[in-house]
């Protein structure tokens, strides 16, 4: 795991220092873009960091989720409308089967924090004019969230290791667009400690799409 994070912050750490030293040096010119570039590698730092800080807590003895009876319904119908601008923005069609009140003891910061995890993913995976669906079933002990997308799904080779922490299928591809391995592996221990399970599936069914399942249940 430590040669893991070494890994993971020395690519991003070379790239800040060459850039640093072409300016220094005036190789560059010092244009927005460059500082741009720069801010970006940063920020990725900054998320990383801030990523594995959160998982470590959680992983900690003394971690307790907050739960108390909350409408699951309602949870989602707030990710929904936060995520809406994101969507609306990239252009890809967000739909939300639910509607009716699933009382569970949840955590529910917890369980926004999962869902918008998971529909921004269902974003970064589906290009333009593609469609994600979410949706919420109540089938009695348990609540069922499914979240399924039209984008460019999860290979078999990368399927049974995506909720490891730093995994990130397609390597190349996914360094340059931001992620850092660590979104999955968080939303499995929080749905975890909510004694509920987390998995996916791609291909088949899902017509090259992608399609996560979350349950829940309902009582601690
Ligand atoms: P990342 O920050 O790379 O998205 P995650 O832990 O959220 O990290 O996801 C791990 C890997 O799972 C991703 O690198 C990607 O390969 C795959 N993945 C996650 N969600 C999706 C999705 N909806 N469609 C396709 N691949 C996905």
């Amino acid at each position: 795991m430590t040669q893991d994070i070494a890994h993971e912050l020395r690519t991003p750490l070379t790239t800040l220092k060459s850039h640093t030293r072409a300016l220094e040096d005036g190789i560059w010119e010092p244009t927005a873009d460059r500082f741009q570039t720069c801010l970006e590698e940063i920020d990725r730092l900054i998320q990383l960091v801030t990523e594995l800080e959160d998982l470590h807590d959680m992983e900690s003895p003394e971690f307790q989720l907050s739960r108390s009876k909350q409408d699951l319904g309602y949870i989602m119908e707030r990710a929904i409308t936060l995520a809406t601008a994101m969507y609306y923005e990239k252009k890809v069609d967000l739909q939300y089967v639910g509607g009716s009140p699933i009382l569970a003891e949840v955590d529910a910061d917890r369980m926004f924090q999962v869902l918008i995890n998971m529909l921004s993913n269902a974003l970064h995976y589906t290009p333009a004019g593609g469609t994600v669906q979410a949706e919420l079933v109540d089938e009695g002990a348990h609540a069922l969230i499914r979240i399924q997308d039209s984008g460019q799904g999860i290979s078999s080779s990368d399927l049974p290791y995506i909720f490891e922490r730093l995994y990130r299928g397609d390597k190349s591809r996914n360094r340059s667009s931001g992620g850092s391995g660590m979104g999955l592996a968080i939303v499995k221990q929080l749905v975890s400690a909510h004694g509920g399970q987390v998995w996916a599936e791609s291909g088949g069914k899902h017509a090259g799409g992608s399609c996560f399942y979350i349950r829940i249940p309902k009582e601690e």
